[in-house]
């Protein structure tokens, strides 16, 4: 394969610096063959080679695209046809080292503007999500108010109120010690506790970029921040939960529901757990009430196109009486954001074992 023509004279010195030459690039060659390579056939995607090839898609995705880059499709498809390295399978540490609790007399405290004066300051209670990384995404935003109802003829904003339980779930994900990204954010309005949010348009993006008012400018946008730092926090157990109110007709009333995207198992193990948890919450909270949550897949652009694995949630039906409560009222927006933390915990525990 090699032929080298050496104009040097082969003194006993530069005849070694040779020798060694030669075997740093054999090694090297042999190094990159050590990747084994699939073709890809018709239906294959990166999700369904790794889990073909027992590697898991949540910690492989990434390295995946790094290694074949150049040759993926449209939304980061395999063209069949085409050669593909595989990831080689990391050799890791079984035992997680667990971080030391958090003892119980210290007042570690945080504050972060974004939460808003009454919520800024946050005491550290624990520290069993130190090693998860969480983007949530509230849907719509800026220019984009999303689905609108009526309530005693105010507006209800869905940009608004999903961003407000995103806030509260973003603060309960922190007291247990989680790394947080708000990718949709809002400098001025904090939690708020009053039951009508005054709808404004000046929210933005991660980490500041003004929110495009066209539907596909806007989801890639935020897809992207979140792809961005999913590389800057490469090797973590990373997870995106999506947050939207739903509008249907007045007369439909639904339960808080998931969508994930149908690639991803890591995904739809996630929904199933919120899901489970809610299922377990409303059991004992009103136990005759029942609860029709449900867990489907659904093609939608940011579950789809974003690397973490991730959870898309409807909050509800924000033109239903009941549904509204769910909203209007800060106790229950607050009640959601803990039940979704309490599920997000508990796939953590799962995911980790
Ligand atoms: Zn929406």
């Amino acid at each position: 394969m090699f032929s080298f023509t050496f104009q040097l004279p082969f003194g006993r010195k530069t005849y070694r610096t040779v020798i060694i030459a030669v075997f740093i690039l054999l090694s090297l060659s042999t190094f990159s063959q050590e990747y084994k390579t699939i073709k890809a056939q018709k239906g294959d995607g990166i999700y369904s080679v790794l889990k073909q090839n027992g590697l898991p898609p949540a910690e492989y995705l990434d390295q995946f695209i790094e290694l074949n880059k150049t040759k993926l499709g449209k939304d980061n498809s395999l063209i069949i046809g085409k050669t593909y390295r595989l990831p080689v399978i990391e050799t890791k540490n079984i035992a997680i080292q667990e971080p030391p609790p958090v003892a119980e007399n210290s007042q570690e405290k945080i504050v972060y503007e974004i939460f808003g004066n009454k919520y800024k300051e946050i005491t550290i209670k624990s520290r069993e999500l130190s090693k998860a990384v969480y983007y949530l995404m509230s849907g719509h935003g800026g220019p984009d108010p999303g689905a609108v109802g009526k309530l005693y003829g105010q507006l209800l904003c869905e940009d608004e109120y999903a961003y407000d339980v995103t806030l509260r779930l973003a603060r309960n994900l922190i007291e247990r010690g989680a790394t947080v990204y708000m990718i949709i954010r809002d400098p001025n309005d904090g939690i708020r506790d009053e039951q009508f949010l005054k709808p404004d348009k000046d929210e933005v993006c991660f980490p500041n970029s003004p929110i495009p008012l066209n539907q596909v400018a806007r989801l890639h946008q935020g897809t992207e921040a979140v792809n961005k730092l999913y590389a800057q926090n490469k090797g973590k157990y990373q997870r995106l939960v999506v947050i939207h109110v739903d509008s249907r007709s007045q007369k439909e009333n639904i339960d808080v529901f998931f969508y994930h995207d149908k690639r991803s198992d890591t995904g739809k193990k996630m929904a199933i757990t919120l899901k489970e948890t809610f299922g377990q919450k409303y059991a004992r909270h009103q136990p005759n009430r029942g609860y029709g949550g449900s867990v489907t897949d659904r093609n939608l652009y940011v579950i789809k196109n974003s690397f973490p694995p991730s959870v898309f949630i409807e909050l509800g039906n924000i033109n239903h009486t009941r549904d509204q409560q769910r909203f209007i009222l800060s106790d229950n927006r607050q009640a959601v954001a803990n039940w979704l933390r309490d599920g997000i915990v508990e796939d953590y525990k799962k995911s980790i074992k």
